[in-house]
């Protein structure tokens, strides 16, 4: 049984503020550095207006001048590395207090380490190129001020208050771009570091929670509620990863495996009305509803005679229901895809899976899926087990 913990994930609003306020901080250091330059550029600027040769010259070296003593005064690795450890800290909580509600004790499991040395290095190593590419535009705006103010000649105070608004523009800039920036790396971060935490914890599959507010990009609020697994992301990546997107991902409980028992009130259980997601390759995201495997697909009254197929041949029914759709999810990208014409309610499609089952039987499967002519979601519409002998679909348990 899969349970989800009532106590809610939550996103890391405080390091995302954290870490915007200090990019905007290095910005603001930054453009005081330029500022500092202001005389120089001014003279420089009336100086080579009046002579007009060897403009590149001066330019380049000025600005060379001005990238050495902004890389000489700032750094940013420190930063990086206090953000990358909060993230880290944001998600152990979040982990250990679900779980201590959850279950009164935090779950252990050995992880692997080198996985998560890999996210930090290749998130470190990515924060430092965008702050270096905040340098490089600071530097470019620099650059084409200055060779705008040489062609439009005037006095020398003109050029120097002139070239005051132009900083201040580019700082203004410069600080918005720095927002962004820390507001979609430390979503990308916390997305990857509560993959890696809640699959090592053992936790297969999540629940895709939005924020619920008009902010949310349409794509996404269809996902609120439906569960994913680990391994089989969306096309645009799990909760927290699309640009600046702030969903998260609420673990999902197999008991079955985790062998813990929850305690009362702190859980409520996700399979009979949920709906799993699974990505299928050259299709997309799909859905799987629950309620079509145990209400029709394996019901002993609905099924017309598919739930004695599943039985004898795979050895599936109500009971364990579940573990026939994650077996259809864990081998969907090995099936067969056959597409069918398509109809005023969509295009039909047909992927033929070849399944083992609990009773150790091999037998295949047919599953049916619509993408909806309107909303062009695709969504499992039947399934069945295809007779070995007859080579069709059967009602029943004859040919099996
Ligand atoms: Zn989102």
């Amino acid at each position: 049984m899969d349970v989800v913990p009532k106590k809610k994930w939550q996103y890391p609003i405080a390091v995302e503020r954290d870490y915007a306020k200090w990019l905007v901080a290095y910005v603001d250091k930054e453009m005081e550095i330029v500022e500092s330059f202001l005389p120089e550029m001014a003279d420089s600027v009336y100086r080579n207006s009046i002579r007009q040769d060897a403009i590149g010259d001066w330019l380049g070296n000025l600005v060379d001048k001005v990238g050495r003593a902004i890389k000489q005064k700032l750094s940013a690795l420190p930063v990086i590395n206090r953000t990358f450890k909060l993230t880290d800290r944001h998600v152990k909580e979040q982990l250990n207090g679900i779980e201590e509600s959850l279950f009164g004790v935090r779950t252990r499991r050995p992880y692997d380490t080198h996985q998560l040395e890999m996210i930090k290095t290749i998130w470190t190593s990515q924060n430092l190129a965008l702050i270096k590419s905040i340098d490089q535009q600071v530097l470019d705006g620099i650059r084409y001020a200055l060779s705008q103010r040489i062609i439009r000649t005037v006095g020398h105070d003109q050029t120097v208050s002139d070239l005051a608004d132009d900083i201040q523009r580019l700082g203004g800039a410069t600080r918005k771009r720095a927002m962004l920036i820390a507001v979609d790396q430390v979503g990308k971060l916390h997305s990857q570091i509560a993959h890696y935490r809640q699959f090592n914890s053992g936790i297969e599959r999540y629940i895709w929670v939005t924020r619920l507010d008009n902010r949310v990009r349409p794509r996404h609020k269809v996902r609120h509620g439906v569960s994913y697994r680990w391994d089989n992301p969306p096309p645009d990546g799990h909760p927290g990863w699309p640009i600046r997107c702030r969903c998260v991902a609420q673990p999902l409980y197999n008991l079955d495996s985790f062998k813990l028992t929850p305690r009362k009130g702190t859980f409520t259980e996700n399979e009979k009305r949920g709906i799993m997601a699974v990505n299928i390759n050259g299709i997309g995201e799909a859905r799987i509803p629950v309620a079509k495997i145990t209400q029709y697909v394996l019901h002993p009254e609905n099924s017309k005679g598919k739930d004695v197929a599943f039985k004898s041949a795979l050895g599936y029914d109500q009971n364990n229901a579940m573990k026939l759709i994650e077996n259809v999810e864990r081998n969907i990208n090995s099936g067969v895809i056959t597409e069918r014409p398509q109809t005023k309610y969509g295009k039909p499609m047909q992927i033929a899976l070849k399944l083992t089952g609990p009773n150790g039987k091999t037998a295949n499967v047919i599953t049916g899926w619509i993408m909806d002519a309107e909303t062009k979601e695709v969504r499992l519409t039947s399934m069945y087990v295809k007779s070995p002998k007859q080579g069709g679909s059967t009602n029943g348990s004859k040919g099996v």
